[in-house]
């Protein structure tokens, strides 16, 4: 099915008309090696690479148009001549999304978007034909060629939107005109760029303050920043609380049994009366992430049984906090994505319980981005480890000894906690198997930067 054609493109991106204005468009494109004949090719301008390099190959391939800053002599395809092809890129993605006239959920926050995206997803989807961003493509760029994937079968949206400074919210939000906003946390991802959590909240809350007058916030009720993300809310939108811990909020849900064996029990109290449901993703800060998803969808008027169906069956979002084995038999919870203060701590969490202290292993790596707030940050977690107790930590990356150094200080008394330290995942990835015991329960989680996957790989023999 044809998206639009270039003389739609060329009213909105306000240009003078060029080419056939009849040509149809079937998909956009930022990349020629996976481009598709018929679609139209946005040269944009990276860190790395410069698209309009590959403007001939574009056409090459079959691209109909180019929407370009700088056109090329010679090109065989029309050229659409934009000051900033980015730009003209989320505005045409923004136009495009106001031809679906559907409720669209955008996800934001400081950890928890893409899992609550993909939860919320699965939730919609038991009633509603429904589009989500793949993976994390979560950016100015992902979220214009998720909104591009729109189509009339389409009946919801749900789109995770990540940013690393202001503004940049703001302008997904604009991009994508969102009816249900939905704020996860909010945390210290990114304070090196912003400062302070006050910066952080202000730039989150850039998404509630796009909601229509007939919009809807979901917001976390135990957050501290609550009062004021109300306050960035118009007064004729509805609000409503979601808590993971079972505190007061319109829906509220409690873990059960938090140290039953890798899977997670809910209670769930909506207007008095009382459910429950058993989750198979791990961790109890799945929780959270299952209030905020059941929020978006009771509003949606998702049948309560459909969703909880769906909420028991969601395996968990690729490549968070999976349970792998090890060459020795020892379990592996791969949490190598990414880590921050909060994800380390509920990493930690959820390692406790799934064994007792004798059994637990955790491979700890920086956490990167923090700027002054590292040191404090390091240290939360080892207050942590020491809190819940460990047979062994293995550190790596210089930032990390501060876990180690802050746990020693807070060991109760009479608890041992071996500690082992590498300077890189590489050292460690050679090491590892050495310190692993078969009934090890071993958590490895670090920044992207640090590649704890290496580890991964070594423990578990797999590429
Ligand atoms: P990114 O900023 O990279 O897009 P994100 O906000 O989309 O991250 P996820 O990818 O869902 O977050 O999860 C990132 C990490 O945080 C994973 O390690 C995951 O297990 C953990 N996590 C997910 N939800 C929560 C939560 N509610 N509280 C704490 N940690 C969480
Ligand atoms: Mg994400």
């Amino acid at each position: 099915m044809p998206l639009f054609s270039i003389e739609w493109v060329c009213e909105v991106l306000k240009s003078p008309p060029v080419g056939n204005p009849n040509t149809l468009v079937e998909s956009v494109s930022i990349d020629t090696r996976t481009l598709q004949p018929g679609a139209l090719f946005f040269a944009l301008t990276g860190e790395h690479t410069d698209g309009h390099r590959f403007l001939q190959q574009a056409a090459e391939r079959g691209a109909v148009a180019a929407i370009v800053k700088i056109p090329l002599h010679d090109l065989p395809i029309p050229q659409i001549v934009v000051p900033d092809t980015l730009r003209a890129l989320g505005d045409l993605a923004a136009h495009y999304r106001r031809r679906f006239p559907i409720p669209l959920v955008g996800i934001t926050g400081s950890v928890g978007k893409t899992s609550t995206k993909e939860l919320t997803a699965a939730l919609l989807r038991t009633r509603y034909t429904t589009l989500s961003n793949p993976k994390n493509l979560n950016t100015e760029i992902g979220v214009p060629l998720t909104l591009f994937q729109l189509a009339s079968h389409h009946e919801v949206a749900v789109i995770e939107m990540g940013m690393r400074g202001l503004g940049q919210i703001d302008r997904l939000a604009e991009i994508a005109s969102p009816n249900i906003g939905v704020i996860t946390k909010i945390g210290y991802a990114h304070i090196e760029l912003l400062g302070s959590r006050e910066k952080i909240a202000e730039a989150k809350s850039e998404l509630l303050a796009r909601l229509p007058a007939d919009g809807i916030a979901v917001l976390p009720a135990e957050c501290d920043f609550l009062p004021y993300l109300r306050s960035r809310v118009a007064s004729t939108c509805r609000i409503i609380t979601f808590s993971g811990t079972g505190s007061p909020a319109d829906v509220s849900v409690k873990p059960l049994e938090a140290r039953e064996k890798g899977s997670l029990r809910l209670a769930l109290d909506l207007h008095g009366h009382r459910h429950t449901v058993q989750m198979t993703a791990l961790g109890s800060h799945q929780a959270h992430n299952a209030a905020a998803a059941l929020a978006v969808a009771l509003a949606l008027e998702v049948p309560l049984e459909k969703a909880l169906t769906a909420l028991s069956q969601w395996p968990g979002a690729e490549g968070r906090m999976t349970s792998r084995r090890a060459q020795n038999g020892a379990c592996v919870l791969d949490d190598c994505y990414n880590a921050g203060v909060e994800s380390m701590l509920a990493a930690l969490q959820t390692l406790a319980s799934l064994t007792g202290p004798e059994n637990r292993v955790a491979v700890l790596g920086d956490m990167k981005e923090l700027g002054d707030f590292a040191l404090k940050a390091h240290q939360m977690v080892g207050q942590a480890v020491a809190q819940i107790g460990l047979r062994l930590l293995i550190t790596v990356g210089d930032l990390a000894q501060q876990i180690a150094e802050e746990a020693n200080r807070n060991l109760q008394p009479g608890v041992p906690l071996l500690h082992q330290h590498f300077p890189t995942s590489e050292e460690a990835a050679k090491n590892i198997g050495l310190h692993i015991r078969p009934s090890d329960t071993v958590l490895v989680k670090g920044s992207r930067a640090m590649q704890m996957e290496q580890i991964v790989s070594a423990l578990t023999g797999t590429p």
